[in-house]
């Protein structure tokens, strides 16, 4: 198993920074082991181990609260774990090979905690609960790791939970969290203000072929192809490349610009691209509902007889439809998902058409559908093809303003059927 971090593509400056935190970190866990000898019977005021400890410089090395920034797909969670799987690391340096890597990166490290929100938003409850078990001594006897993926989706009150655990953080407790940006919007100023922040940028698209040849043993042509398809998006470049059903979608939704030929079809276009990000939704979360279901219902005693079951399963009725709501919210949420990712794949071809209209000298983000924006181009001129493109923003932005999406893609359709 190579390094840790040989999978975060592209992020050289952000490894480096990682790679000295990881160290600091494991000099810190010397020095405190070093004072625990030395504080004997005699004399253990504590004093050895406190000019050890703060005899590292924090500005340098290593500190409570981190937050990862980046694109989607630049693989913030993949660096938030990796440098999780660094600080359990026995040699501190994310060696990949020791028990430290091993299980923080396969997912069973009792002291590496993963958050990963299903719903539109991180509550309250949840947050409590991972700050009161995060405050625990860690029993590999490291760190505890705290990973929140999509700390954005933090609701205000889990932030408050959250942001008093970063204020007064227990001496073994690390959060991690991922966020796209570090705009207000994404995570609150006081948040922002306790945390390092570590960005990472969109990989160019040859390290993403390069990862998906050397990793997941991809053809290099094909690699080349779903890296540039997937603007820099490691994870879809991957899906593109080994899912023909993925790539059958991205098809599809690359077709609508030549079959907006009137009113009707642009509404039919609208209603086909909805139901396709519905359909992709369902398939990818109904499995997880039925395992969570079936598991809930035996827990609560389903298909028991006797009185006393009857009466747990009346009582269970707030657990299920609890369960129900999270499910619903999970639902909603691989829909706005899927949805956003067939209007990135189109408004990657209203940018190559523009590209190709102002003659600049950038290579197609599709190159199998370079023909067709080559005449898009022709067609609409570079003023046409930008106010297309900007309808697929603008529909983008509506979504995530929460306007309906049936709406917002209806008014984007017609937009780039009108110019
Ligand atoms: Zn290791």
């Amino acid at each position: 198993m190579p390094d840790v971090f040989a999978d975060l593509v592209g992020q050289d400056e952000a490894v480096v920074e990682l790679r000295r935190a990881a160290a600091a970190a494991a000099a810190v866990l010397r020095a405190g082991a070093a004072a625990l000898v030395t504080a004997g019977p005699n004399g253990g005021d504590g004093s050895a181990g406190d000019d050890a400890v703060t005899g590292v410089d924090p500005s340098a090395g290593m500190t409570h609260a981190w937050i990862f920034t980046g694109p989607p797909g630049s693989g913030r969670s993949v660096a938030a774990r990796a440098f999780a799987a660094a600080l359990q690391c026995v040699h501190g340096t994310g060696c990949g090979e020791c028990p430290g890597c091993h299980t923080t990166m396969g997912a069973t490290n009792a002291d590496v905690r993963m958050v990963v929100p299903e719903g539109l938003s991180i509550g309250v409850g949840e947050m409590r609960a991972l700050v009161l078990r995060a405050a625990s001594t860690p029993s590999g006897g490291r760190w505890q790791v705290v990973v929140i993926e999509d700390a954005d989706r933090l609701t205000e009150a889990a932030g408050n939970a959250l942001l008093k655990a970063i204020e007064e953080p227990p001496p073994r407790t690390v959060f991690l969290l991922c966020a796209p940006s570090t705009h207000p919007d994404d995570i609150s100023v006081t948040i922002r203000s306790r945390c390092r922040v570590v960005p990472l940028r969109q990989p160019p698209a040859a390290a993403v072929a390069e990862v998906l040849v050397r990793r997941d043993g991809i053809a290099p042509d094909v690699a080349q192809w779903a890296a540039s398809a997937a603007q820099g998006h490691v994870g879809r470049a991957r899906r593109l490349a080994r899912d023909p059903e993925a790539r059958k979608r991205r098809e599809a939704v690359l077709a609508v610009p030549r079959r907006l030929t009137g009113v009707g079809a642009a509404f039919d276009a609208a209603s086909a691209l909805i139901e396709a990000a519905e359909a992709e939704a369902e398939a990818s979360v109904t499995e997880a509902d039925t395992t969570e279901r079936a598991a809930l219902e035996t827990a609560l005693g389903a298909g028991g007889t006797g009185r006393g079951a009857a009466g747990a399963l009346r009582g269970a009725a707030g657990q299920l439809k609890e369960l129900e709501k999270r499910q619903k919210s999970r639902a909603t949420r691989a829909q706005r998902d899927a949805l956003d990712r067939a209007l990135v794949d189109l408004a990657g071809f209203y940018r190559d058409a523009l590209t190709m209209a102002l003659r600049a000298p950038v290579a197609p983000v599709h190159t199998d559908t370079a023909a067709l924006a080559g005449a898009g181009a022709q067609k609409w001129d570079a003023d046409g093809a930008l106010r297309r493109l900007e309808a697929v923003l603008a529909c983008r932005a509506a979504i995530e303003a929460n306007v309906k999406p049936r709406i917002a893609v209806e008014a984007m359709m017609l937009a780039l059927w009108k110019g």
